[in-house]
């Protein structure tokens, strides 16, 4: 029947119209930025550098080691050393960033940081609200902007975060061990003194000759052949 497909189109439209507003499978519409989607877990955006405790500065986990800085394929992370040390989380005296920026503005998303970082110190952030109107500075994190709490990491991506919460109170638990294990042992006893070197024989002083023979002795001259002229 001529027209027979067109009609179809507009029954399934109307039956869509009509069910989004009974069926929720069918409110396919999120009146954003009043509504917003629940993003998956493994879900990702820019970096954040994770902290412990309840002051960043002190329980920043980056030590400042710079291997993000060298593997961040856009080179958009500038850290500097300090000049000082302060302990890390298993009380180890570290250096940390005096200095740690990230341009998020040319960050491609790749995590690459977040898997050559040793410490799990960087994580990647759910967070896509960063629109500015200052093109120059409002996409240069800074390390306060970039600091959030273990909390925060525990919040948007839970079961990373308790993989990552094991592992490191695993390794600090050994550390400890160790420090245990130093401090009861018994003092090491005083090196001996070193025994004087032994000559090489190559080295050695030649004998002497005995007393009173100073000639070398000459074997005899050999008789001449018969014929010959004496
Ligand atoms: S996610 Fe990739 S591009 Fe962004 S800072 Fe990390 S390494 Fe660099
Ligand atoms: S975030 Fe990790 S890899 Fe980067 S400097 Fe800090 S400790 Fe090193």
């Amino acid at each position: 029947m001529l027209g027979e497909g067109i009609l179809k189109g507009l029954a399934e439209t109307a039956k869509n119209f009509a069910g989004s507003f009974v069926d929720k499978e069918r409110l396919t519409t999120v009146e954003y930025p009043e509504q917003k989607l629940e993003l998956p877990e493994a879900s990702r955006n820019f970096p954040f550098l994770v902290y412990d405790g309840p002051e960043w500065q002190a329980g920043l986990r980056c030590v400042a080691c710079q291997i993000c800085e060298k593997e961040c394929p856009p080179k958009c992370i500038y850290i500097e050393k300090s000049k000082d040390k302060k302990p890390d989380f298993v009380g180890k005296l570290q250096i940390y960033p005096a200095k740690f920026d990230i341009d998020i503005s040319v960050c491609m998303s790749c995590q690459i940081c977040v898997e050559v970082c040793p410490f799990d110190a960087i994580k990647m952030d759910k967070e896509y609200e960063l629109s500015t109107d200052d093109r120059f500075g409002g996409l240069l994190l800074d390390r306060q902007q970039l600091a959030k709490s273990n909390e925060y990491y525990h919040k948007i991506h839970p079961t990373e975060a308790s993989e990552v919460d094991g592992r490191l109170a695993e390794e600090k638990a050994k550390a400890e061990a160790k420090a245990k294990a130093a401090a009861a042992a018994p003092p090491k006893p005083a090196a001996p003194a070193p025994a004087a070197a032994a000559t090489p024989a190559s080295a050695a002083p030649k004998a002497a000759p005995a007393a009173g023979s100073t000639k070398t002795e000459v074997p005899p001259p050999a008789p001449p052949k018969e014929g010959e002229a004496r």
